[in-house]
C-alpha cells in the first residue's frame, strides 16, 4: 500500500487535500494522471450502464437537496454508525470496524485485551460491562442564504441515490422509457466518517456510479433482476482486468442490512488491507418511491401502457464507488518486475493510450515528425502524451510505471519510410507500423474488449 500511495504522489495521480495547509482529513485531490484515471473508470461504466443499454437513462441530480428528501429517505434518523471513545487517548472511533469490539443495537462491550486503534494502549470505555454507544450522524451540514440568523440549514448529500427517486416522475413523464427500466447516476457524496482512512477507500468526499434499476413489484422479478445485476457487476469489474480470484460476493446478513433493503450484497475486493467493499448491490424494494409520494404527496404510481395496471415499481440498486474502484483498479494492476515497476491497466482505463518519442530531442528533423504524429493521434485518441527527455530505456520505464499501453518511437528509419517502432507495455514486444495505420490500430486494440 505505501508503495501505491508513493506512486500516486510522486507521478501524479492522487495528492493529499490542501496538502500546503496540513492536509484536511478524509479528502484527496486527484491530480493530471489520476484525474484521467478516474474520469475513463466513469466513462466505462457510463457505456456499459447507460450508452449501450437500451433500458436505461441517465441524470444528474443537485448535491443539495431540499432537506425534507432526507426525512422521507430516513437518513436524518437511521443515516448513522456507532462512535466510540477510547478514555485514554480521547481520540473516537467506529465501533463496528475495532475487531473485539460487540455492537448490539446501541451498545458495545470491549472484550479484555483489545487494542485501541489508535495503538500503543488498551481500548478503554470505562467499562468492562455494555456501555452505551452514540449513534453518530454521518450526513455533512451547510448553510444557504445570504442573511445571517436566517440561513435555512442543507445537507450535502450522503448518497446520490435519492436524486434519481425525486425525480421517477419527471422521468416517466418526460421519456417513452417502460417498466422495466434503470437510471444511471455518477457524481459526488459527502459523509462525516467518523475515521477516515486507507488511502482513497475511506474519504469524507468521494464520487458514487449508481444504477436505480426499476421493477415490477414481485417476488421472481426481485429475484432475478437481483441475480442479474450482481452478475453484470462483477463482470463488469472482471472485464476491466481485474483478477477472478480477488473478487467475491458477501451477503449481507439481515441485521446488518440497511434501513431500505430486502436484500443486499456487497462487491468485495481482497486489498492489502483485507477483504473491502467497492459497491453494493441492493434490493430496495418500494421503499424510496412510497416514502416520497408520502412526505410529497406527489403519486409515485407507474401505469403500464398495456395493460393499465398500476403499482409502485421496486428498485434494485448497484451502488459503486468510484474512489474505491479506481483504487482498486490501481492496486490490482501493480506489477514488480525484475527490471521496471509495471501499472498493468487495462488500456481503456490507462491516463494515456500512447506515449510518443522522438528518437532523440536534438535532430529538429526527428522532433518535427514525431510532433506532427502525436498532435494528430492527440486529436483523435485525446489521451496521448510527448516525451523527449533521456534515453528511450529511461521514457519506457517511465510510461511503463503510470500504465500507458503502447509508445511511439519516431527514428531515422521514419525519416525514410514513414514507418515507426510501437512497443507494447506488458509484452515488451516492438513491431513497425506505418504511420497511415497508427490510428486505426490503437482504436481496434481499445474497442476489441468492448
Ligand atoms: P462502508 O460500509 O464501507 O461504510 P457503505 O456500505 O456505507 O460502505 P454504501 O452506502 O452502500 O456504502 O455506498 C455505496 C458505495 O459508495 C460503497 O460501496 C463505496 O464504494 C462508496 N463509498 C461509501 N462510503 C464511502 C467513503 N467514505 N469513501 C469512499 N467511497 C465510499
Amino acid at each position: 500500500m505505501d508503495k501505491i500511495v508513493s506512486l500516486c504522489k510522486r507521478r501524479g495521480f492522487v495528492y493529499p487535500g490542501s496538502e500546503i495547509y496540513g492536509g484536511l482529513g478524509g479528502t484527496w485531490d486527484y491530480g493530471p494522471l489520476g484525474v484521467a484515471l478516474k474520469r475513463h473508470v466513469k466513462n466505462e461504466w457510463w457505456k456499459t450502464n447507460v450508452l449501450y443499454r437500451e433500458d436505461a437513462v441517465g441524470m444528474d441530480a443537485a448535491i443539495m437537496m431540499n432537506p425534507k428528501v432526507w426525512e422521507a429517505s430516513g437518513h436524518t434518523e437511521a443515516f448513522s454508525d456507532p462512535l466510540i471513545e477510547c478514555k485514554t487517548c480521547k481520540k473516537r472511533f467506529r465501533a463496528d470496524q475495532i475487531p473485539g469490539v460487540l455492537v448490539q443495537d446501541d451498545r458495545g462491550k470491549v472484550p479484555a485485551g483489545t487494542l485501541c486503534p489508535s495503538g500503543g494502549h488498551e481500548l478503554d470505555v470505562g467499562s468492562i460491562e455494555w456501555v452505551p454507544i452514540r449513534k453518530f450522524n454521518l450526513l455533512v451540514k451547510s448553510y444557504l442564504g445570504v442573511v445571517e440568523g436566517q440561513q435555512s440549514e442543507v445537507f450535502l448529500r450522503g448518497e446520490i441515490t435519492q436524486g434519481v427517486h425525486v425525480n421517477f416522475r419527471n422521468i416517466l413523464d418526460s421519456t417513452r422509457i417502460k417498466v422495466p427500466f434503470g437510471v444511471g447516476q455518477i457524481g459526488k457524496a459527502f459523509r462525516n466518517e467518523i475515521t477516515p482512512g486507507n488511502f482513497t477507500f475511506r474519504s469524507r468526499e468521494f464520487e458514487q456510479m449508481e444504477m436505480q434499476f426499476y421493477i415490477r413489484p414481485d417476488d421472481e422479478e426481485g429475484r432475478k433482476w437481483f441475480d442479474y445485476w450482481k452478475e453484470q457487476r462483477m463482470s463488469w469489474y472482471t472485464s476491466l482486468g481485474i483478477q477472478k480470484e480477488k473478487l467475491r460476493f458477501r451477503d449481507h446478513e439481515p441485521d446488518e442490512r440497511a434501513h431500505y433493503a430486502r436484500a443486499a450484497t456487497d462487491v468485495e475486493y481482497n486489498s492489502p488491507f483485507g477483504w473491502k467493499e467497492f459497491e453494493g448491490i441492493h434490493h430496495r424494494g418500494d421503499w424510496d418511491l412510497t416514502r416520497h409520494q408520502k412526505y410529497s404527496g406527489v403519486d409515485m404510481k407507474y401505469r403500464d401502457p398495456d395493460s393499465g395496471e398500476e403499482f409502485v415499481p421496486w428498485v434494485i440498486e448497484t451502488s459503486g464507488g468510484v474512489d474505491r474502484a479506481t483504487l482498486f483498479f490501481l492496486i490490482d494492476a501493480y506489477k514488480e518486475e525484475e527490471k521496471r515497476v509495471v501499472l498493468q491497466l487495462d488500456p481503456r482505463l490507462s491516463p494515456y493510450k500512447v506515449a510518443v518519442f522522438p528518437l532523440v530531442a536534438n535532430k529538429p528533423q526527428l522532433v518535427e515528425k514525431a510532433k506532427k504524429i502525436f498532435s494528430e493521434l492527440k486529436h483523435s485518441l485525446l489521451a496521448v502524451t510527448w516525451d523527449d527527455r533521456g534515453n528511450i530505456g529511461k521514457r519506457y520505464y517511465a510510461q511503463d510505471e503510470i500504465g500507458t499501453p503502447w509508445c511511439v518511437t519516431i527514428d531515422y528509419q521514419t525519416l525514410e519510410d514513414d514507418t515507426v517502432t510501437v512497443r507494447d507495455r506488458d509484452t515488451t514486444g516492438q513491431e513497425r507500423l506505418n504511420i497511415a495505420n497508427l490510428l486505426a490500430y490503437f482504436q481496434s486494440q481499445l474497442e476489441k474488449n468492448d
